[in-house]
């Protein structure tokens, strides 16, 4: 999987013709500073986003690359990612601040107005004569970012998530997940999924019909029960106990490797986003989040 992606082999085929022109991802990450974000990213895009330095493509970037502006401004990088044939935009936007000041009441809104000044953006282009050439910063998926208390969601977490969830597919992640014991991580997410459920909460999840395979619906499923994703990310490399060097955090007792099933969620969350979900995130994006955006803005425009 070095350097590997994966979009490309998602299995989608009636969008073959725009997959072929190329088409934009964008991935939001909100949270506060020292969540992981950044580290995540990487982990996620390998050396996609942030290029390693010339002549090493093993080792992890280099501090300068992987650092994103601090202060409360979003930021957005870009990258051109070329997989078989297929172009993908991917932009990654991160918002460094969010919750990080003494009263975080008013944290979602910057983001909220972010979200839908893209949604404005698109409508305007709509709207020009000629269409061809529109250019789709929508943002696609949000992932948020929980701190991992072990108490279930914070009143930031909600206010957050009641403000954005119909505006984005919003999928919540539970950050640094080493620094929880697997039974306090299955407690976690129970007490997290209740409060969603309590607040009314929309949140992504991938669900199958009855057009689907046996093999998409058990993938759903397996995908659709780790939510949210419990998640470790890592820059550093460890070595496992037959020698290899992978991807991972070393303790005491023992590593915790990223890309292992059985350490924590990071390979699903990557499946669902980059794989088997890409497409459907995207048509959410467009056909039902930014349709109902759209609606409501004209009908307040009174046309
Ligand atoms: P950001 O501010 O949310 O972008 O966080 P960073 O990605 O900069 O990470 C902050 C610190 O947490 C760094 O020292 C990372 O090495 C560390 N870190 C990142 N991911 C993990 C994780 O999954 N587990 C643990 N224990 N530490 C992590």
């Amino acid at each position: 999987m070095n350097g590997y992606v994966g979009f490309s082999n998602y299995p989608n085929q009636q969008h073959r013709r725009s997959i072929k022109r190329g088409f934009n991802f964008t991935l939001m990450v909100v949270g506060e500073s020292g969540l992981g974000k950044s580290t995540l990213i990487n982990t996620l895009f390998e050396s996609r986003v942030y290029p390693p330095k010339d002549g090493d493509d093993s080792s992890p970037r280099s501090g300068a690359q992987v650092a994103m502006p601090a202060g409360v401004d979003i930021t957005s990088v870009s990258a051109d990612i070329v997989e078989n044939g297929v172009k993908l935009r991917l932009s990654v936007v991160d918002t460094p601040g969010f919750g990080d000041a003494v009263n975080n009441d008013e944290a979602w809104r910057p983001i909220l107005e972010n979200i839908e000044s893209r949604f404005d953006a698109y409508l305007a282009q709509e709207n020009r004569v000629n269409r061809s050439k529109i250019v789709d910063n929508r943002v696609n998926v949000l992932l948020y970012f929980i701190k991992p208390t072990g108490h279930g969601l914070r009143a930031m977490d909600i206010e957050f998530m009641k403000h954005l969830h119909t505006r984005v597919n919003l999928v919540p992640v539970i950050a640094r997940a080493d620094t929880l014991t697997p039974r306090e991580v299955e407690q976690f997410k129970a007490k997290i999924l209740a409060d969603i459920n309590f607040h009314g909460i929309h949140i992504f999840k991938p669900v199958s019909d009855h057009f689907d395979d046996p093999e998409t619906i058990s993938d759903n499923k397996a995908i659709a029960s780790k939510i949210p994703f419990a998640v470790v990310g890592s820059e550093q490399y460890v070595v496992r106990p037959d020698g290899t060097r992978v991807r991972g955090r070393q303790y005491p007792w023992g590593v915790i490797e990223v890309e292992n099933e059985n350490h924590n969620d990071f390979v699903a969350l990557r499946q669902m986003l980059l794989r088997t979900h890409m497409e459907e995130l995207r048509d959410e994006t467009d056909v039902s989040l930014y349709e109902s955006y759209r609606t409501q803005k004209l009908l307040a425009l009174g046309h």
